[in-house]
């Protein structure tokens, strides 16, 4: 569970998040939506404590923000571009990451089956595709098991059936008691994944409800109508 309270976030003159409040719930796909440079990214850099905010609270289940960074250790976060040294391979990447949470990655082997890494652990990234570094990528984000995902365009790059697994992942993992934030400009993939939609608009909280009652509100025959709707 996240609670955010009067959230105000600015970059000089320019106030991207306005006294923003919101809970994400426990156990759900939450996901955050809105136009290019509504600050969701900022959004997310906030809850993973990488950027300042002038005013609000944050509070990840028991632990409030600025006071405790042990959080962090509850938190996956995949982000949209996965940037690790390029001459290591991904085996060396899981070691490093483990050698620095000083902890042990109980899903890494599992989830390198899952995603069918087993013959490309061992390659310099600098020579894997696109695509199998996003796997990578899952593989890091997923491997400690946190209680927490956050999940920035998580399917970016990925082929349909490589797409297809993370997103069968992503609804297993919540199924385990996980709670995720996903953020994704592709609609259907919203539509098939999340259970409720913050929608930022103007700094705040525009719509905070399950994506049947945004898209039945606007009338439209599915969220990406209903999105394009509400933008326009
Ligand atoms: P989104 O992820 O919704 O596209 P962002 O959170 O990336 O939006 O950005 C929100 C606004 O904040 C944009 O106008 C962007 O230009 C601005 N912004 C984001 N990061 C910075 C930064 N480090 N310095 C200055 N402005 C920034």
């Amino acid at each position: 569970m996240i609670e955010i309270s009067g959230l105000a976030k600015r970059f000089g003159t320019h106030e991207v998040l306005k006294s923003l409040d919101a809970s994400i719930l426990a156990n759900k796909i939450t996901a955050i939506v809105g136009h290019n440079g509504s600050g969701k990214t900022t959004l997310i850099k906030c809850l993973l404590g990488l950027d300042q905010y002038e005013a609000g609270t944050i509070r990840i289940n028991d632990y409030q923000l600025t006071a405790d960074w042990n959080y962090r250790a509850q938190i996956g976060y995949m982000s949209q571009i996965a940037r690790f040294p390029e001459n290591l391979s991904a085996r060396e990447v899981i070691t490093m990451i483990s050698d620095l949470r000083q902890g042990s990655p109980t899903q890494a082997t599992e989830l390198i089956q899952y995603f069918h890494l087993d013959d490309e652990m061992d390659k310099p990234l600098k020579t894997l595709s696109g695509g199998t570094r996003q796997k990578v990528n899952a593989v890091v984000s997923f491997m400690f098991n946190p209680d927490l995902l956050i999940l920035d365009e998580p399917t970016a790059g990925l082929d349909p059936i490589s797409s297809s697994s993370l997103k069968d992942r992503i609804l297993s993992e919540k199924e385990q008691g996980k709670t995720i934030v996903i953020t994704s400009h592709i609609m259907s993939e919203i539509q098939e994944l999340a259970d409720t939609i913050l929608y930022l608009l103007d700094g705040k909280i525009f719509f905070d409800g399950p994506v049947d009652v945004l898209i039945k509100q606007t009338g439209e025959k599915n969220l990406e109508r209903a999105m394009a709707k509400l933008m326009s």
